[in-house]
């Protein structure tokens, strides 16, 4: 895991192995090679700045272990680092608050970003792993194509859906799906917002709405994994608006490195909770940060 970045340090310490100690020149300059790493990883050049910098007070004057080249311990320093700053503080990985039922959970994010596919992989992994009830309601009002399509997949997972009313707007469906949810006896429901191609005002006012009458345990922001400082800026704009919970990141299952993990839990301090891993509803697992940490590194 650690090679790649531990050969492009290798030269770099050399001469450090006599000191004993890892100085502050020789820190300095070990961070800069991990800095290009996580630019090329796609981690936004703010993002990676920041993050050097923590990690240089923490490797500096570190001694050096016999057992490992001190380039090898510089990058083990990084990737502790990363682990932790993405594992978060007593944070359980795929942990969603879902007690006091019936639970609402708003799904978020822009069309395209695998919103629908991960609503229905969630009630399903909601439904099998934890035993709950789940609701599953699609707002998205102007694509019919997108409401048919939870349905259908609400069918394939075994989940239930609200049955569909044209012409309803979405804060009333997100009503009716509370109410249907109470009376039902349902633990969780689950509101898969409508996407749009770019974040807009209208778009964002609508989820305040929907927010606003449901009170959601959860707010998900579903991002594409390989957009990289796109999903960013998405992050951004969700978290100030409307405010997030958590993350999903889906497509990891494509070559994309992974930095926009670390990109969007600085800038939105909320966790990454799932990884989308592929088409089928099984491929979603919890959020790793090691494995993210050393796709990072390279
Ligand atoms: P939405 O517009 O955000 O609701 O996006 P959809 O849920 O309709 O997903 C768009 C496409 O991405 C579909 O073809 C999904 O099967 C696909 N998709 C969703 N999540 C993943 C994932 O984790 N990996 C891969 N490879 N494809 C995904």
């Amino acid at each position: 895991m650690f090679e790649n970045l531990s050969e492009r340090l290798g030269g770099v310490f050399d001469r450090l192995t006599k000191q004993g100690a890892l100085s502050e020149d020789d820190v300095r300059t070990a961070l800069r090679e991990v800095r290009v790493a996580l630019l090329e990883a796609d981690v936004s050049l703010p993002v990676a700045r920041s993050f050097i910098k923590a990690v240089e007070g923490k490797a500096t004057g570190q001694a050096v272990t016999k057992s490992v080249t001190p380039g090898q311990q510089v990058v083990k320093i990084v990737h502790d680092e990363l682990v932790h700053f993405l594992a978060g503080d007593n944070e359980t990985p795929g942990d969603l608050k879902v007690d006091n039922p019936p639970a609402p959970i708003l799904m978020v994010g822009l069309q395209g970003s695998g919103k629908t596919t991960t609503t229905a992989k969630l009630a399903k992994r909601l439904t099998e792993k934890n035993g709950k009830r789940v609701l599953m309601a699609s707002l998205d009002v102007n694509r019919p194509a997108a409401m048919e399509q939870l349905a259908i997949l609400g069918t394939q997972v075994g989940v239930d859906t609200l049955p569909i009313i044209k012409g309803q707007k979405p804060v009333d469906i997100a009503k009716r799906a509370k109410q249907q949810a109470t009376l039902g006896g349902y633990d969780v429901y689950m509101l898969d917002t409508a996407g749009r191609l770019s974040i807009d005002d209208e778009l964002m006012a609508e989820v305040e709405a929907v927010r606003d009458v449901t009170s959601p345990r959860e707010t998900l922001l579903v991002v594409d994994g390989l957009t990289g400082q796109d999903a960013v800026h998405t992050a951004e704009n969700f978290d100030q608006r409307i405010g997030i919970s958590g993350v999903v990141l889906t497509r990891m299952d494509g070559d994309g490195r992974g930095g926009a993990a670390l990109s969007m839990r600085f800038v939105t301090g909320q966790p990454i909770k799932f990884v989308g891993l592929g088409e089928k509803m099984d491929a979603l697992e919890e959020f790793h940060p090691e494995r993210i940490a050393g796709r990072i590194l390279g």
